[in-house]
């Protein structure tokens, strides 16, 4: 586990969660592979905390490998989950995951595609969360950033000159650079995600599949966003 700021840790792996400690107990942003959440328990525990300190958890999207161990730690800890209207429905199991944006070039593959990708286990979903939602655990702000799914969001937390929790918006590069990254194809829809993340400020942005930026983030989002055209 890496500590990003006092009180934000990211747990690695295939795929990165996040910790945040606060006064009335955790919030995890994203939870990682199915059956793979010890991970989070364990980097828990490392901090003095258990399964039963998780208040919430909220997803930026519904793939299997951000939403995938959310339904267990729910039942560990009785946490509420937070879920964007666009991805609800996935994440609850009456629709399969959406399929990354790498796979939208060809349309006719779609159907099988579908059925290789795997689905996390279903989770009841407490409440959607849309950009201007107040009310979140930690103060978060939404921004929502459709793309990588329909209903993908990205949450700011005020600390640490602000953090963004971009999810599969974007990766950074080792060079602290910021570029498109995983399963992810350029769409109009994609583009205005990424021109509106360069509008906020923030410090820090932490990633799902790159390690994080810890300082000017946003100026490397407005560089990345610059070339966009
Ligand atoms: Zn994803």
């Amino acid at each position: 586990m890496e500590s990003i700021i006092d009180g934000v840790y990211q747990v690695g792996g295939a795929v990165n969660s996040f910790v945040i400690d606060g006064d009335q107990g955790v919030t995890l942003v994203d939870t990682g592979m199915p059956r793979r959440h010890g991970a989070i328990v364990s980097a828990l525990e490392s901090i003095g905390r258990t399964p039963g300190d998780i208040k919430a958890i909220v997803v930026t999207h519904a793939h299997f490998d951000h939403v995938g161990g959310a339904a267990a730690l729910k039942h560990e800890s009785g946490a509420q989950v937070f879920v964007s209207q666009g991805d609800a429905a996935a994440a609850r199991g009456d629709e399969p995951h959406p399929l990354a944006p790498v796979f939208g070039w060809v349309p006719f593959m779609a159907p099988l595609f579908q059925r290789i990708v795997p689905s996390g286990q279903p989770v009841d979903v407490d409440h959607i969360v849309a950009e201007g939602a107040r009310g979140l655990p930690e103060d978060l702000a939404v921004l929502d950033t459709p793309g990588h799914t329909p209903g993908h969001v990205s949450y700011l937390l005020d600390r640490g000159g602000g953090l963004l929790f971009v999810g599969d918006a974007a990766v950074a590069t080792k060079q602290g650079r910021v570029k498109r990254g995983y399963m992810n194809r350029s769409s109009p829809t994609f583009d205005a995600s990424l021109r509106r993340i360069a509008e906020r400020d923030f410090a820090i942005a932490c990633f799902g599949h790159s390690a994080p930026l810890s300082t000017d983030a946003a100026g490397a989002f407005r560089r990345f966003a610059a070339g966009l055209g």
